[in-house]
C-alpha cells in the first residue's frame, strides 16, 4: 500500500542464480546494462524472465535492504478514504473466496496473514470482518505506525524468520511482493506449508503480458532502465499468468481464480477518484479500455487465488 523510495546507498552483492522455476542454468539475454549494471534474461527451458545475477543484500537479509525506505507521505492525506476502500476491497475478495471454496463453517475464527502489509490496512479490514489477523512488514516506520495507531499484530520480519506453525492460516495475501523476491519458489513452499489444507493464497503481481509492457518492450522504450516488469534492484522476476500457474503448482497449490486487471478495479486495485479525469466520455473510455484489457489477458496486474 505504500510507495517506497529505494536507498541507493545500500550495498549488495550480485549473486548468480539458476532459474527459480525449473532450476535450469540455460538462458538467453533479453537486455543487458539495465540501469548500467543489471541483466534481464529468459530461461531457455521454461520461459521465466528474471534478473541474473540478482542483487542480494550483503548480510543476506532483506531487512537490511529495505529498512531505510521511506513513506510516500501523500498516502496519509487520504487515510480515512483508503481505510474505507480497503475494507470494501477486502470484503469483495472474501466473497470470491467463499464462492471458490473457503471454509464456511460458522463459529470458527479464520486466520489471515498479509505478507508485506505496509501500514496494515488489510490486517485492520480483516479484523473488522471478524478474522484473526497478522501482518509481516520489513519497513520500520510502517510497522511502528500500524502498531501505534491501531494496535495491530504486525511483525517486522521476513516470512522464513516469523516461525509460524504449519497449517496455521486460512488466507494469505501476497500483494506486490512476489516480484521483489530473489527466490520466489522457496517462498511459495514456505507459504504453502503454513496454509491450512483448503486454505487460499492470493498473489497480486505486475503482468509481463500487460499491454503497456508489451508496447514498451516492442518499441524498446526505457531501454536502459526496465525490461517490462523487470525493474532492478526492486523487481527481480517477471510473471505471466502461465508462469505464475507453474510456480503455484510446483508448490502444491491450485489456481481457483485468476484474472488480469488494471488500477481502478474495485476488487483488486481500487484507486481514489481521479479528479483530473473529467467528463462522461473519458470515464467511459477508461472503463471500456479496462474491460478490453481484462478480457484479453493484457491488464497490467495479475490477481490469483490458489488453494492448498
Ligand atoms: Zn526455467
Amino acid at each position: 500500500m505504500v510507495n517506497y523510495i529505494f536507498n541507493q546507498s545500500k550495498k549488495y552483492e550480485m549473486i548468480k542464480i539458476n532459474c527459480n522455476l525449473c532450476d535450469s542454468k540455460e538462458y538467453r539475454v533479453l537486455r543487458d546494462n539495465l540501469k548500467g549494471k543489471f541483466i534481464a534474461v529468459k530461461c531457455k527451458n521454461c520461459g521465466l524472465e528474471y534478473i541474473n545475477p540478482i542483487p542480494f543484500s550483503v548480510k543476506e537479509e532483506a531487512e537490511d535492504f529495505y529498512n531505510e525506505l521511506e513513506y510516500n507521505l501523500s498516502f496519509f492525506n487520504s487515510l480515512e478514504k483508503w481505510e474505507k476502500l480497503t475494507l470494501e476491497e477486502f470484503s469483495r475478495q472474501v466473497n470470491i473466496l467463499k464462492k471458490i471454496g473457503l471454509n464456511k463453517e460458522k463459529g470458527i475464527k479464520r486466520k489471515f496473514l498479509d505478507i508485506g502489509c505496509g501500514i496494515g490496512l488489510y490486517v485492520k479490514a480483516s479484523q473488522e470482518l471478524g478474522w484473526e489477523a497478522v501482518g509481516l512488514e520489513l519497513d520500520k516506520k510502517s510497522t511502528e505506525y500500524a502498531i501505534n495507531k491501531w494496535r495491530l499484530d504486525i511483525r517486522r520480519s521476513l516470512l522464513e524468520k516469523a516461525n509460524f506453525k504449519s497449517e496455521t492460516f486460512d488466507y494469505i495475501k501476497v500483494r506486490y511482493v512476489f516480484e521483489h523476491l530473489p527466490y520466489p519458489g522457496r517462498f511459495l513452499d514456505q507459504v504453502s506449508k503454513i496454509l491450512k489444507k483448503g486454505g487460499f493464497i492470493q498473489i497480486d503481481v505486475p503482468n509481463q503480458n500487460g499491454l503497456i509492457n508489451r508496447l514498451k518492450m516492442f518499441f524498446g522504450l526505457k531501454k536502459t532502465n526496465e525490461w517490462g516488469c523487470l525493474d532492478p534492484p526492486f523487481h527481480l522476476h517477471a510473471y505471466t499468468p502461465k508462469i505464475l500457474k507453474s510456480f503455484l503448482e510446483k508448490s502444491g497449490l491450485k489456481i481457483e481464480y485468476i484474472k488480469t486487471t488494471t488500477p481502478g478495479d474495485p476488487t483488486f486495485r481500487p484507486t481514489l477518484p481521479d479528479k483530473s479525469i473529467k467528463g462522461f466520455f473519458y470515464k467511459i473510455s477508461f472503463y471500456l479500455l479496462r474491460i478490453f484489457l481484462q478480457n484479453t489477458g493484457m491488464g497490467s496486474i495479475i490477481a490469483v487465488f490458489a488453494q492448498k
